[in-house]
């Protein structure tokens, strides 16, 4: 994740109300299309001078050969009322290095309440692809950052133990929810377009203390364990992996509610 100032003089001296406006709106473009994490930007003038801190995927995240058309004109639109560009300027900058995808054997989607980074992740080493890298055109990666608001919604809600905390738990972590759907619909537009198995992360919070490890593929009951050894601290090494259904998974972490591990288990249809 990367932090940079958005610099946009007004030479013209526009109304600056609806200059900030105009920026706004620019801004939610960058972020349907994948180019900037998050709508928790500060935007404030400094003088004749409107300056922005915004969370991107990478510096070149925001370069206008990422844009589509929509964040295209708007930009236009932005700086004809400014009547001078948008400067952008690197201010934190966390990203270790690019993530090159396509030798990757298989990517997998997952995120969390507290991500800013990609939800899309290399099978190899667990590390995010910026969205704009996977040229997924503007629709794909609208859907694909609605998918991860969806998500992280359902686990802030799952994480805050209220009235809704068992469902958004099944949604995320069982098969039988709408999200799962969605997400199974998702998942195929993305192979489809990247010509890449793309996997799921399948949440396991509550699991058995008696045979977890023996855990069937929720979805086709087939066996799916991979290795009861593996170091999972490296969160991209998965104790279950599911090749015909697409899925990936860890052991649970908690054992104290042995009736929540339902969720996620294969039950066979009757
Ligand atoms: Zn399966």
């Amino acid at each position: 994740m990367v932090i940079q100032k958005l610099v946009l003089e007004n030479p013209g001296g526009a109304d600056k109300k609806h200059l900030k406006e105009a920026v706004e709106s620019f801004l939610y473009e960058l972020v349907k299309n994948g180019q900037v994490w998050e709508s928790q930007w500060v935007l404030a003038w400094e003088g004749d001078t409107l300056m922005g801190y915004i969370k991107t995927p990478a510096v070149e995240a925001v370069m206008p050969q990422h844009h589509s058309q929509s964040v295209t004109s708007l930009q236009r639109e932005v700086e004809e009322i400014a009547e001078a560009p948008i400067k952008w300027v690197e201010i934190e900058n966390h990203n270790s290095q690019d993530v090159e995808w396509h030798q990757e054997e298989y990517l997998y989607l997952f995120t969390h309440c507290f991500d800013d980074s990609s939800p899309l992740c290399a099978g190899s080493n667990g590390k995010p692809i910026p969205l704009y890298s996977l040229e997924l055109g503007s629709k794909l990666t609208h859907e694909l950052v609605n998918w991860m608001t969806t998500y992280k919604t359902l686990d802030s809600l799952w994480l805050n133990s209220g009235p809704l905390e068992m469902d958004a738990y099944k949604q995320i972590a069982g098969i039988k929810s709408q999200f799962y759907k969605d997400t199974k619909t998702l998942q195929l537009q993305l192979e489809d377009a990247l010509s890449k198995p793309v996997f799921y992360y399948l949440l396991r919070y509550w699991g058995r203390s008696d045979n977890e490890f023996d855990r069937l593929c929720p979805s086709c009951g087939g066996q799916w364990l991979i290795d009861e050894s593996i170091d999972t601290d490296l969160f991209f090494k998965f104790n279950f992996k599911c090749d015909d259904c697409r899925l990936v998974a860890h052991i649970a972490d908690s054992y104290d509610d042995e009736r929540k591990a339902r969720t996620g288990e294969y039950q066979q249809r009757s």
